[in-house]
């Protein structure tokens, strides 16, 4: 039996997978030893976990609403009635509102591609710049950071490096054993070659046992931990003169800002001990090699930007950038979240992150789609569902997104696409937001079809078809055209490569990349040229923007803290077997069997006080809504938080969260919200 090799659909790191199929499903997956971002190793959702692909929960058939917005039913229709009316109610709209009232959340789970199509039909055919990902909600805020003070948009290193070259690895608010486990893997394969870990987390997750040296600090106080590090680094005299003085500029701005956040100062604000921030700050300032790492516990805060900003702020002051082993590293969760972004499906930049205010920069894909582009940026997700909600956007387009579980305070993200006059989904399940549409339309999963991926380390891979798709079930792409269509405008693609060949014309960082030239290996971007070998590590040659510009910040709270009514702080997150709002995940046998339900963690002081046991059954209530999960006593949470996974539909973490907003990337505070928990008598 050969094996098709593919590129894994759950999470950013990008392994390479070998499946063998037999009659129609998939037996057995492994990979290759010399595969590049994994070595050989796989974790459990991407050995064991794409069984959902052959789930009978597939959608087959496009689904229509007959009757009333609100109480009419989605029955099954034809491809010619369900594209008929999605061409009809989008040109409506367009019509009656203007272009603006019409928006697309395209999806980071699809490939580049279909990427690259989505934000073309919203821009080129529809005429709006309302095109936007779930990476408004995961890592909006590092690439405003990163963007604003280096002039990238990526992590600058890559993943093979850490085992290889890292002398220190600083990780902070990511659970990586449980959300990235290969590079888990790498870091503990680092650890035991010598390398040292600083830990930065509140929770006690698996990497606090390979820690050097573990900052537990309370959950949204990261600004004033890492101020707290440039303190000491500054004070201190071990940052790096040569590197400052040549590639950066900012320092006198970033020293004045961080004098106040003495060890003591930080001690007090944070919890954290001042002699482990001493600690931590001697040995990332004093390692030949030190590369950070992050993951939404930086970024998903009303101050997500000035966290990542703060992380910016140690790699420029030590130099640590531009060398194997080094960088800055946010850990992207879905499978082509990196992708998504550099295809464009957001909106104030085009592909290859042109801002829409370039007027050049517009003109060059005016040229190349044969359309007049708006001159504004468009509605970020967040704002789209403000949007619904007040008028200004009438008709959704959800490709493989389901914001009606992901989004935070979802009671309001319901009540607004309720708003909407029409509702489009493409997707392969009928999600909680396929359930409330008007038009449900059935696609391809990632077993199905070409194309391409590219990882969080930069890398572009293929993706290979290896099952037949079910039912009439039509390729993103080939939906997404046929609309084009439909609504006036000549796409004739016939391939997933064909719209990849467009794609090397309008991105020059993936100029040099061919589908023949990735057939048996991936290449990471910037790859400008045929000749180009790819680009592992950034900066080699400098940075983009000239000098990396420190960004003073300074601490501020979250923006709800806990209180007599809510005297406990929820973090949401993820576990190993589970993977986002779980519709993929849960379809997959085995792991549901092994986590099952969601679970709420409790310190046991904090159930002692309230006088619940483990395993028993808890309300959890915020100022938006509340949910009943059963608890986990476990130190792994800090006194005075739980931990909530948003994988559960039957207990939404985000009917508690909290939709304040970064002001700069619009990204919600998911990882602080204040909730009350109470034991509840009904049992499990
Ligand atoms: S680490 Fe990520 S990409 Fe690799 S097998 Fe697991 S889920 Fe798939």
């Amino acid at each position: 039996m050969r094996p098709v090799v593919t590129t894994c659909s759950y999470c950013g790191v990008g392994c390479t997978l070998e499946v063998r199929t037999l009659r129609g499903r998939i037996v057995k997956v492994t990979s290759p030893p010399d595969a590049p971002a994994n070595r050989g190793n796989l974790c459990v959702k991407g050995r064991f976990g794409h069984d959902y692909v052959t789930s009978p929960d597939r959608l087959t058939r496009p689904l229509v609403r007959r009757g009333d917005r609100r109480t009419g039913r989605l029955e099954p229709a034809s491809w010619e009635e369900a594209l008929d009316l999605v061409a009809r109610r989008l040109a409506s709209v367009r019509e009656r509102y203007g272009p603006g009232a019409v928006a697309g959340f395209s999806s980071a789970k699809c490939t580049n591609e279909e990427n690259y199509l989505f934000q073309k039909f919203l821009r080129a055919v529809i005429g709006t710049h309302n095109v936007d990902h779930c990476a408004r909600l995961c890592h909006a805020s590092s690439v405003v950071a990163m963007n604003l003070a280096l002039g990238a948009t990526a992590m600058t290193n890559s993943i093979g490096e850490i085992r290889d070259h890292a002398d220190v690895i600083l990780v902070t608010g990511s659970n990586t054993s449980e959300n990235h486990p290969i590079v888990a893997l790498e870091m503990k394969a680092a650890v035991a070659r010598g390398a040292r870990l600083i830990l930065i987390d509140p929770r006690e997750i698996e990497l606090a046992r390979f820690a050097t040296v573990w900052l537990r600090q309370r959950p949204g106080t990261d600004v004033a931990v890492l101020s707290g590090l440039a303190h000491v680094i500054i004070r201190d005299g071990l940052w790096n003169r040569e590197f400052v003085e040549r590639f950066t500029e900012g320092f006198e701005e970033l020293a004045a800002a961080v004098a106040h956040y003495t060890p003591q100062v930080v001690e007090a604000l944070s919890g954290v001990p001042a002699r482990d921030v001493e600690e931590a700050a001697r040995l990332y300032a004093t390692s030949p090699a030190a590369a950070i790492f992050w993951g939404m516990g930086i970024s998903q805060h009303t101050t997500g930007t000035d966290n990542a900003l703060a992380l910016v702020n140690l790699a420029l002051l030590c130099g640590q950038l531009g060398r194997p082993g080094t960088g800055l590293n946010p850990l992207r969760g879905q499978n082509n979240v990196q992708g998504a972004g550099d295809m464009g499906a957001l909106p104030h930049v085009l592909p290859g992150y042109v801002p829409v205010t370039d007027a050049e920069g517009r003109r060059r894909f005016e040229a190349l789609w044969g359309v007049r582009l708006p001159e504004a940026p468009g509605l970020t997700a967040t704002e789209v569902t403000e949007a619904a909600c007040d008028g200004r956007v009438r008709a959704l387009y959800v490709m493989g997104e389901n914001p009606a579980l992901t989004d935070a305070n979802l009671n309001h993200v319901r009540h607004c696409l309720e708003q909407l006059e029409f509702l489009v989904v493409q997707d392969i399940f009928l999600t909680e937001t396929a359930a409330m549409a008007d038009v449900v339309l059935p696609a391809w999963s990632w077993a199905e079809k070409d194309g391409t991926f590219t990882s969080t380390e930069r890398r572009v891979q293929r993706v290979r078809r290896f099952l037949d798709p079910p039912g009439e079930a039509r390729a993103d792409w080939d939906i997404l055209s046929d609309l084009a269509r439909r609504l006036g405008s000549d796409w004739r693609y016939d391939s997933a490569e064909a719209i990849f060949e467009e794609i090397r014309r309008a991105v020059p960082a993936y100029a040099g990349i061919t589908y023949a030239r990735i057939e048996e290996r991936g290449l990471q971007w910037p790859c400008p040229a045929e000749d180009h070998p790819g680009t592992p590590y950034l900066f080699a040659g400098g940075l983009p923007r000239g000098r990396g510009r420190f960004h003073p910040v300074g601490y501020l709270d979250p923006a709800e803290l806990p209180d007599d009514e809510f005297p406990l702080i929820l973090i949401t997150g993820r576990v190993l077997y589970h993977w986002h709002g779980g519709v993929i995940s849960r379809r997959s046998a085995g792991l549901n069997e092994i986590y099952p339900e969601a679970l709420v963690e409790l310190h046991p002081d904090d159930a002692a006080r309230l006088g619940v046991h483990d395993g028993q059954m808890v309300r959890v209530r915020s100022r938006r809504g509340e949910v009943t999960a059963a608890a986990r006593v476990t130190e792994r949470s800090r006194p005075g938080s739980v931990f909530l996974t948003f994988h559960f539909a039957e207990a939404a973490a985000n009917l508690l969260t909290n939709d304040a907003l970064d002001p700069r990337a619009r990204i919600p505070e998911f990882k602080v919200a204040a909730v009350a928990v109470e034991a509840v008598a009904r049992s499990r």
